[in-house]
């Protein structure tokens, strides 16, 4: 997919990784643009397409016909990679100062996306916090002894670091280099980059098409090994001042 951004640059790309999500995107893009025509910025929407195999990229580009006003741009994998490369594609294509990243299967909602870029003036990263999550039991509980056990390993204290729903300045979304998993660590990484990262609690939605693509052993246990490497690059850190003379 290329030649299709459109001329002027946009102030707010919207990210959305879709991994086989064929029959949420129509509801998505609907209530993404009410959304977007009461925020008066020049927006764009990134979807990309983290190698669907349901049908997801024939309607992506019908409705990037269909909603000719919203800048759709489709962004293709070669094949599915995983939240982690489909949100760090999409950040590389966004050419917004102000990017925003949220789930294709609305279970975030896109009306929370005002209440989010009104803090990004105050802070470089905010970031949703799921306050009642749709998900079931082992989920939730499995999400929470997560978020715990990431926050002790790192110093850390977000509250639900799993949630999507996320606005960042473009500038600290530049400076990081993500590898797989890495995701579920973004506000700590951003941190080390010298972002001031605030919480906001957002609504959370029942999934209502399509499945999740995780689950408690590729969620749970993945996060482990990543934690050693976050908490090493948190000690590692090197910081220093200079100057040439
Ligand atoms: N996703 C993706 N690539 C993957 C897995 C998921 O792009 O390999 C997308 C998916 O389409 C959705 C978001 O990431 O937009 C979150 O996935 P999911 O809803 O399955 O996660 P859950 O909400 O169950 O944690
Ligand atoms: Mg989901």
């Amino acid at each position: 997919m290329s030649g299709q951004a459109p001329a002027k640059k946009p102030e707010i790309s919207i990210v959305l990784p879709v991994y086989n999500e064929r029959d949420n995107l129509s509801e998505l893009i609907k209530e993404l643009h009410s959304v977007i025509q009461g925020l008066k910025y020049n927006t764009e929407i990134v979807l990309v397409n983290d190698g669907s195999n349901d049908g997801s990229l024939g309607e992506m580009q019908r409705l990037r016909d269909m909603y000719r006003d919203l800048n759709i741009r489709i962004i293709c994998l070669d094949k599915n990679h995983g939240l982690t490369a489909a949100l760090a594609a999409g950040f590389e294509w966004a050419r917004g100062d102000w990017v925003v990243s949220l789930d294709a299967d609305l279970q975030n909602d896109p009306a929370d996306i005002p209440k989010l870029l009104s803090k990004l003036g105050e802070y470089d990263v905010v970031i949703g916090c799921r306050m009642k999550r749709q998900d079931n039991f082992v989920r939730r509980v499995s999400s929470r002894i997560a978020n715990s056990v990431r926050n002790r390993a790192t110093r850390e204290t977000v509250t639900d670091v799993g949630c999507t729903l996320k606005a960042y300045k473009q500038e600290y979304l530049a400076k990081l280099r993500l590898y797989n998993g890495l995701h579920r660590f973004l506000p700590t990484l951003l941190k080390l980059e010298g972002a001031r990262v605030a919480e906001v609690q957002v609504n959370h939605r029942l999934r209502l098409h399509g499945k999740s693509k995780y689950n408690i052993s590729n969620r749970l246990w993945a996060g482990i090994n990543d934690l050693f490497a976050v908490r090493w690059m948190q000690k590692r850190q090197i910081k220093y001042t200079s100057k040439e003379l």
